[in-house]
């Protein structure tokens, strides 16, 4: 069983990547934002919450988003893995994670991380903006709330999996393929 941690700031390409990684290794791929979105759309009372932190582009708080993500694992307990994508984003997530997993007999394998630099994202989520219909990604200022949010809260959690010897970069710029190339070289080994 792999379990993979996709990792990087908003707009390194998580969500692009991790449709086409569930494929390639049977994974299943849970998104928190996906799932946030859902519930918004479906104006359920947990969307109805989590809209109001992401549309200014704040993280939404631990305790939901680590309630709503075990659910989510449990929905699933014929997975023969997970990719999470946009989960963990704390550390107290992170630990939620692990314990999570524990009590699977299960592990984090890896965290695979797309590295792209700041400019690079901004352009790219205002690109997404004129298709996506989210609206953080509209903002220019909600944009760089995302990635503020990204280094004070989540950029630490590289530490974290580091002192697991289970943390994975992969330049995350370059075509699709390429970048699927990059991370199935980290996966294949684990
Ligand atoms: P994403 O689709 O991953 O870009 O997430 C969009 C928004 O959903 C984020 O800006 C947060 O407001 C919220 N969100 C998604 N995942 C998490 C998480 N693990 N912890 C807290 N907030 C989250």
């Amino acid at each position: 069983m792999k379990n993979i941690v996709l990792f990087g700031p908003p707009g390194a390409g998580k969500g692009t990547q991790a449709e086409i990684l569930k494929e390639k290794y049977q994974l299943k791929h849970i998104s928190t934002g996906d799932v946030f979105r859902f519930n918004i759309k479906n104006k359920t009372q947990l969307g109805l919450l989590a809209k109001s932190y992401m549309d200014k582009g704040d993280l939404v708080p631990d305790n939901v988003t680590i309630d709503m993500l075990e659910a989510e694992v449990e929905k699933n307990p014929e997975a023969k893995g997970f990719i999470f994508d946009g989960f963990p984003r704390t550390n107290a997530q992170a630990k939620a994670l692990d314990e999570l997993m524990d009590s699977k007999d299960s592990q984090i394998n890896a965290m695979v991380a797309l590295e792209v630099d700041d400019e690079v994202l901004v352009e790219r989520l205002l690109k997404r903006g004129k298709t996506s219909g989210r609206a953080d990604d509209a903002d220019e200022s909600i944009i760089r709330n995302r990635i503020t949010e990204y280094y004070n809260k989540t950029a630490i959690l590289k530490d974290y999996y580091s002192a697991q010897n289970k943390y994975f970069g992969v330049d995350g710029v370059g075509s699709i393929e390429d970048i699927t190339e990059r991370l199935s070289a980290v996966i294949n080994e684990l």
